[in-house]
């Protein structure tokens, strides 16, 4: 099983191909939303995000510090 970057007990169940990294439902965003990014286009977790089913980086850090 291919886990997430920082849950090895975790399936990671999206990965992104910039940073070649896997994350699980938890944390997956995309970590570098404003750099240009050749597969963007094609990216899963950027059509989500922008969607509104998957909350951004900075949104998941705002949660987090808040205690949710
Ligand atoms: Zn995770």
């Amino acid at each position: 099983m291919e886990v997430c970057y920082r849950h090895p007990n975790r399936e990671g169940v999206f990965f992104c191909q910039k940073d070649g990294v896997r994350m699980c439902e938890e944390c997956a965003c995309c970590h570098s939303p404003k750099v240009y990014c050749q597969f963007r286009t094609a990216c899963i977790i950027n059509m989500l995000t922008k969607e509104g089913s998957m909350a951004s980086c900075a949104d998941k850090a705002k949660l987090k510090k808040s205690g949710q």
